[in-house]
């Protein structure tokens, strides 16, 4: 591929100390590129807390020199941006050659406790890989990722995180004209499944690839040899297989819909990645879509661990001439580690499942979670604010529960669960207060998060500020945020549809 398309070599040096493993030792996965310049740069948002964590001066991100790293318009002045290749699986069928077609990957930063993360800019002008695209991204869509990201991160949820949002000034065309925006974000790297399909279909890198990334994400296998009785890739497959169980769990734990679970979408470090047409659900219904591309329903809510497991059977396959000396055995040690995919997600799922009905270390008999599960889904009852409704059951208040299942239909389960708890001898008051700390009170409603970022997109950054500020605080319940709890209105939750790649 080309080099980088402009002579410009605008450089700032508000953020210094990039590091460059990954372009050094993966070179041919990479090509050097600048970011596009900005007519206007402006800073709408930037996470105070992430940069302090990251031992970065936020006065200095403030500058204008700041901005223009955090735009792309300037280039660190100790690193040489690249964008990245990769495959992917998108909808079922194998599309050969992504990549970062919007993104530049600035470099990796080593934070003050010595844990290394991947800095990249989102919207930052074409690249080798835009293919049809126009390599920007517009303000509500960035604004998005940043609020989703840093309420799943509060949420205790390992993701993505997002640094800062400047809007470039410049008019981006999607369906209208829309303001121009680019994402900084930190990642734990941005390895994807889709990393290694392109490695495996294009290069000879791939056992490269692996060792890195175990090097990077699970270096408690580094040692691991090819003679031992674990093949060091085997162990590989499961501990990514084992750490993205435990993250889609996470998410059907708290109502989230990825809305887009290409295997370009799945890391290797086991963090959420790309927020695109992401949403949580109101009302609990397993079939929920609502990304306006997903026809068939492939990455509804029900079917992501299932999709998940689809996704880590085609990682597997571009392990496979490493895991063992012939393909058979490796097809039966790939094929074994993947039969055990269900149990492991059923662990994640039901410990947590049994955490929000006050029970986590005495899990209940598995209907009891089943029969909960039903109730709810035949009463579309709200998938958050259920479980807060428990708690105050536990404290008396009944009305919360009955307004979401009528108490004819619920009565008998709670009882149930109330003798459950009884049997261990658990006070409610305590058990009540223990799902709290568990359950969110505030999750970034869809109703909410459109609202906040058409007033953002307008101007006014106020609305998303004050959303920003509840999801953040998820389990903090607050009068003057109690809006935030409501579902949206039924009108809302019937036609709400999220959008890909805007
Ligand atoms: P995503 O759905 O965000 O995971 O993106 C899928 C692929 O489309 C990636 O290779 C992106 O880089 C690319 N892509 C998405 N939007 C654009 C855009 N506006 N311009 C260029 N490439 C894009
Ligand atoms: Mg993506």
């Amino acid at each position: 591929m080309s080099a980088s398309p402009d002579s410009s070599t605008r450089t700032s040096a508000a953020i210094t100390g990039f590091e460059r493993t990954f372009v050094d030792e993966l070179t041919s996965l990479t090509v050097p590129w600048q970011g596009a310049d900005t007519p206007a740069p402006r800073l709408l948002v930037v996470n105070e807390t992430l940069a302090a964590e990251l031992g970065l001066d936020v006065e200095e991100l403030r500058t204008d020199d700041g901005v223009a790293l955090l735009s792309g318009a300037a280039a660190p002045s100790d690193a040489v941006p690249v964008a990245t290749a990769y495959s992917g699986h998108q909808f079922g069928g194998y599309t050969p050659l992504l990549g970062d077609g919007r993104a530049l990957l600035l470099g990796e930063l080593v934070d003050p406790n010595g844990r290394r993360v991947d800095l990249q800019l989102k919207g930052s002008g074409r690249t080798p890989f835009s293919r049809g695209g126009d390599g920007f991204a517009v303000v509500g869509p960035m604004l998005r990722e940043y609020l989703v990201s840093e309420a799943m991160h509060a949420l205790g949820i390992p993701t993505t995180r997002s640094l800062s949002v400047v809007a470039t000034g410049r008019d981006i065309q999607r369906t209208g004209a829309e303001p121009g925006a680019v994402l900084a974000r930190i990642a734990a790297s941005h390895l994807r499944v889709g990393t290694f399909e392109y490695a495996v279909r294009n290069t000879d890198l791939t056992q490269q690839l692996a060792d890195y990334a175990i090097d990077r994400h699970y270096p408690e296998l580094a040692g691991s040899g090819g003679s031992e009785a674990v093949n060091r890739y085997v162990a590989f497959f499961e501990a990514v297989l084992e750490r993205q169980a435990a993250l889609v769990a996470r998410w059907m734990l708290v109502g989230f819909v990825h809305g887009v679970m290409n295997t370009d979408n799945t890391t290797i470090s086991g963090e959420t990645i790309d927020y695109g047409p992401c949403a949580f659900l109101d009302a609990f219904d397993p079939s929920a879509v609502f990304s306006s591309i997903d026809h068939a329903g492939r990455y509804a809510f029900g079917n992501q661990p299932a999709v998940l497991k689809w996704n880590l059977a085609r990682f597997a396959e571009t392990l496979l001439r490493f895991m063992a000396p012939t393909p058979d055995e490796a097809i039966a040690a790939a094929t074994d580690v993947l039969a055990g995919y269900e149990a492991r997600y059923e662990y994640h799922f039901a410990g947590g499942m049994a955490s929000k009905i006050g029970l986590a270390d005495a899990p209940p008999e598995p209907d009891l979670i089943a029969d909960l599960l039903t109730l709810m889904r035949e009463h579309r009852a709200d998938w958050t604010g259920t479980f807060r409704a428990l708690a105050d059951e536990l404290r008396g208040d009944q009305l919360p529960v009955t307004s979401l299942i009528p108490r004819d239909q619920i009565g008998p389960w709670l009882e149930r669960w109330r003798s459950t708890l009884a049997r261990l001898g658990r006070e409610p008051e305590s058990v009540a207060a223990t799902m709290d700390r568990v359950n969110p009170v505030y999750i970034p409603r869809n109703h909410q998060v459109d609202a906040a970022l058409r007033a953002a997109t307008d101007g006014d950054l106020e609305p998303f500020r004050r959303l920003l500020a509840a999801v953040t605080h998820p389990y903090e319940r607050r009068t003057d945020w109690a809006h935030y709890a409501a579902p949206a209105p039924q009108a809302f939750s019937e036609s709400f549809q999220t959008f890909c790649g805007t």
